[in-house]
């Protein structure tokens, strides 16, 4: 069940209810989940679940729903399962056949996605990126190969505060420094800001002004490629040019750009009809 991002007060009757009748309640830190029931005044048992030992505990835990007990699962917080454990658990309570339910409520990256401004649908959560760079930049271009195959959609990263402005930088590397984005920090909460701006504006400020507590990052979706269509072309006449045939030139441009092969060779045929060619 979802548990408050930040704002104590959004912890939903259902929620509370649901701690209330369990017997036993699994979460990440027994300590934090500790004190936001000591709160309520419930006095469930609590049991960690935390990325280490979710493999050794799922039996336990399927063994004890068997017999007819009432779990609740809850992370730190908001939606448990996102960006936090509790995946496998669900997964393999799903296929042992025992119920499941959720008692749905905060999640940062769907309340950043409300106050970004950007098209909320499609979009695509991401989670955390690689924090090194390397990976990250390898992460970031495969996003943006699928973006050059279609993908249209807006993208929603949590991040550490620390590596924002490096994050932001990288992002800006890879969709361009022009695309819209939107930083919501501190949500739910007595800072909470949404800052809105292009990539490489945001990764200008927040490169001087080093950001402070809980971040997540929105970016907007690749603009329409008027563009996209011209740099294809010009990319074609140029492997043709270098003496590549159709289909050699379309594979070596769709190795390039990260395209689908058929797409390209498509695209090469219909550029070269239109200028009185065959295939
Ligand atoms: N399960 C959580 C959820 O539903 O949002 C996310 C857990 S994840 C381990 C923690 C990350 O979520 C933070 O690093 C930050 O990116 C984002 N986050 C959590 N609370 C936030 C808040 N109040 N404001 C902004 N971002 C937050």
């Amino acid at each position: 069940m979802a548990t408050p991002i930040g704002n104590l007060g959004d912890l939903s009757p259902r929620a509370l209810e649901a701690l209330r009748g369990a017997d036993a309640v699994l979460c990440e830190d027994t300590r934090l989940t500790g004190a936001l029931l000591a709160r309520h005044g419930v006095s469930a048992p609590l049991l960690p679940l935390h990325d280490h030992n979710e493999d050794d505990q799922t039996p336990r835990v399927l063994a004890r729903l068997r017999g007819g007990q009432r779990l609740s699962l809850v992370s730190d917080a908001g939606t448990p399962l996102v960006s936090d454990p509790g995946y496998r658990l669900v997964r393999a309570a799903i296929a042992a056949g025992l119920a499941v339910g959720a008692v749905p409520g905060p999640n940062a990256a769907v309340m950043a996605l409300t106050l970004s401004g950007l098209p909320p649908q499609p979009f695509l959560f991401l989670g955390f990126l690689p924090p090194r760079g390397g990976p990250r930049a390898a992460a970031l271009a495969g996003v943006r190969a699928a973006e050059r195959a279609g993908l249209s959609a807006t993208l929603v990263f949590y991040e550490a505060p620390h590596r924002l402005a490096e994050a932001l930088s990288a992002l800006a590397e890879a969709f361009g420094g022009e695309r819209p984005a939107a930083v919501a920090r501190e949500l739910t909460k007595r800072f909470e800001e949404v800052r809105r701006g292009g990539l490489a504006e945001l990764a200008a400020h927040y490169g001087t002004e080093a950001a402070r507590g809980e971040v997540v990052v929105v970016v907007g979706p690749a603009p329409e490629e008027a563009t996209g269509e011209a740099e294809l072309d010009a990319r074609l006449r140029e492997a043709m040019a270098a003496g590549l045939s159709v289909r050699d030139a379309a594979a070596a441009v769709a190795e390039a750009t990260g395209l689908p092969r058929r797409q390209v060779y498509a695209r090469a045929l219909e550029a070269g009809r239109a200028r009185g060619g065959g295939g």
